[in-house]
């Protein structure tokens, strides 16, 4: 009965939770506990690649089970982590997190796919963010690329100063993705100079493939990709029409609930055994995986 409370008491509170004081005191309270005594995981979500079915890539989750109020959305407790300062030791224990799940499945995650981290803009804006990942990373395997995902509004704000970190991660053996590209503001020029490997369209975009303006879009954003010479993700794929469009238009990696969703590192092996092509090719079955 605690428990169906506490998710009616998070719902009725999900609108105005960053308004709610005594609820975000609790909150960091209660992560600050959670990153001492557990309740936090990291879940993995396949990246496709169109051209072989094959798995090549994840992107990690982090999600928490909270004791009474149950399941709290990453956007909803990664503010109060930004708020709070508690968002470099999270972000610590994501990477060190990732990297023991990494050893888990074999010293590497699956047939050497690429792992994906999403940054908070807070968490990369602090100033000695790069020599603390540094320090960070010695203690660590990460005998995989990770590729370290960051919003437009990070990238291109103080964009000189943002360049000089960018390559110094790139200099550590970091890939750089810009994430929900398309819903902040992008220079075509900062797009050009900067370190970046890899955009991911927003799903809000993928969202509307098969109405004329958003398969312009979309066909937009990939012929931008291959003219920059940058490695394109579909973000949110939900159906095999807009997976097989995505394809046709050359985009080479597609992430969404189509192709599986966030999973325990230990049904990774599994899922990067199967062949996902007949999910995206007009042969195959119509069957979603689970
Ligand atoms: P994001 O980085 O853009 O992550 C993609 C989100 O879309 C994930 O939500 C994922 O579960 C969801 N998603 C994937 N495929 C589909 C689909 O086909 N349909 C729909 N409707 N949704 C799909 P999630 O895990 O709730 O994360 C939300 C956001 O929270 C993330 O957006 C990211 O900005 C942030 N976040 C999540 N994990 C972390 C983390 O470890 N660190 C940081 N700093 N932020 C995180
Ligand atoms: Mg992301
Ligand atoms: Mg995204
Ligand atoms: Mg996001």
């Amino acid at each position: 009965a605690a428990k169906a409370d506490g998710r009616a008491r998070l719902r009725v509170y999900d609108e105005s939770l960053e308004d709610d004081a005594e609820l975000q005191l609790q909150l960091e309270e209660d992560l600050r506990d959670a990153l001492d005594t557990g309740g936090l995981r990291m879940m993995y979500q396949p990246q496709i690649d169109t051209r072989t079915g094959e798995m090549c890539g994840v992107e990690a989750l982090i999600r928490w089970q909270h004791p009474t109020l149950g399941a709290i959305p990453p956007d909803q407790f990664i503010g109060v982590a930004e708020r709070t300062g508690l968002i470099r030791p999270l972000g610590d224990w994501i990477l060190r997190e990732v990297d023991a799940d990494a050893r888990k499945s074999g010293s590497n995650f699956p047939r050497s796919v690429s792992v994906s981290i999403n940054l908070s803009p807070i968490q990369f804006g602090q100033s000695n963010f790069v020599s603390h990942l540094t320090q960070i990373i010695k203690q660590l395997d990460l005998n995989y690329t990770v590729e370290l995902e960051l919003t437009e509004g990070v990238v291109m704000t103080d964009a000189e100063h943002n360049l000089d970190k960018l390559r110094q991660l790139k200099a550590l053996g970091f890939k750089l993705a810009i994430d929900d590209f398309g819903t902040g503001y992008s220079s075509l020029s900062y797009l050009r100079h900067f370190p970046i490997d890899t955009l991911k369209i927003d799903r809000s975009f993928i969202n509307d493939i098969g109405t004329p303006d958003g398969d312009g879009i979309v066909r937009a954003i990939l012929g931008l990709c291959h003219a920059l010479d940058l490695t394109v993700v579909a973000e949110g794929v939900e159906t095999k029409e807009q997976a097989l469009f995505l394809a046709d238009h050359g985009c080479q990696i597609l992430q969404g609930f189509l192709l599986g969703r966030p999973m325990p590192v230990g049904d990774l092996m599994a899922a990067s055994e199967q062949n996902y092509l007949p999910l995206i090719t007009d042969s195959g079955s119509s069957t979603q995986a689970s």
